[in-house]
């Protein structure tokens, strides 16, 4: 059955990180209790404040401040929400939580990539979380928020810091960036194009393969991703997503066998990935049209970034 929109458990706050329709995250209610599903940056900690208010919900009701992983458009907000919301926990991967008590190292490579007034612009000030307000969750832990139990996984293969939330009660799963990224769309059930996410530096195809057979196995039937939205039609979904991690395998290996390095090898990469998007695309009910490639046009360039560097860690460890 339906849940009418305004009682939705499920509210998308739009964290208009660098654009509208990039970066979200999740207001999840249940009673009096709610939690946040990431939190962007401290620039749209208000935007997280605005959505909690729109529902009639004060600071002090949430609980917690999930974090699918430590990337910067996720979590880099966690200090800025927690202080503002004087009761919630941040729930997180094992592996995630020294990062998150102390960002130093995130920031300095991030201010690498992005030169310092860029940074700036995009994150502001990322304050370490007091430590004894994370709580690691074990691969299959539960919670309960209000009536509904939340249920955690351990999700590597965009991150080994990765874990996703998988909610019984509506049939929803929160996946990060561990079950793809699309643009924004109206309607969650249109079968679009979904390309799997491998930034530097922890792709792991295996274990793609399995986080996206373990999501499945939930029984979900809904994912909300954290770029960008609902997607319903899990089943051919993570066919997709599958066929996606097959095919960066491929180019990586095709990578490390090349002579290329630097930024010949990521262009090789690059045309590489948008191959495999074409022939998605044909097989698509809604295909790629020019606003969706300008959309993808950053994942196609991070997933680059991330075969190439394998390719050229393997290349080495080769001799
Ligand atoms: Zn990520």
């Amino acid at each position: 059955m339906d849940t009418p929109a305004e009682s939705s458990p499920v509210v998308t706050v739009d964290c208009q990180y660098i654009q509208r329709g990039r970066a979200s995250a999740y207001l999840l209610v249940d009673g009096d209790q709610a939690a946040f599903v990431d939190n962007n940056t401290p620039r749209a900690v208000p935007l997280l404040l605005d959505a909690l208010e729109a529902r009639g919900l004060r600071p002090e009701q949430v609980a917690y401040a999930i974090v699918t992983h430590v990337h910067l458009d996720h979590a880099a907000g966690t200090a800025a929400l927690l202080g503002h919301c004087p009761n919630a926990h941040v729930i997180a991967h094992p592996r995630a939580s020294r990062h998150l008590a102390d960002p130093a190292r995130l920031v300095a490579s991030a201010k690498q990539v992005y030169g310092d007034a860029v940074f700036e612009k995009l994150y502001g000030t990322i304050a370490p979380v007091d430590a004894s307000r994370i709580r690691t969750v074990e691969d299959g832990e539960t919670m309960q928020l209000g009536a509904r139990t939340l249920e955690f996984l351990h999700t590597p293969g965009h991150a080994n810091h990765h874990i996703c939330v998988y909610d019984a009660g509506s049939r929803g799963v929160f996946t990060g960036d561990a079950f793809g990224v699309t643009p924004p769309a109206p309607d969650p059930t249109a079968q679009r194009v979904m390309l799997f996410s491998c930034p530097p530096t922890s792709f792991r195809p295996d274990e793609a393969r399995t986080s996206l057979r373990r999501l499945l196995a939930t029984g979900a039937e809904r994912a909300y991703l954290a770029h960008f939205g609902e997607v319903t039609h899990l089943d051919a979904a993570a066919e997709q997503l599958r066929r996606f991690v097959d095919a960066f395998e491929t180019i990586l290996n095709d990578a490390a066998a090349s002579d290329e390095r630097g930024p010949a090898l990521e262009a090789f990469c690059e045309a590489q990935i948008r191959n495999a998007m074409t022939r998605e695309s044909k097989n698509r009910p809604v295909p790629l049209n020019d606003q969706d490639w300008e959309w993808f046009a950053a994942d196609i360039r991070m997933n680059a970034q991330g075969i190439a560097y394998l390719a050229e860690k393997q290349a080495m460890q080769r001799g």
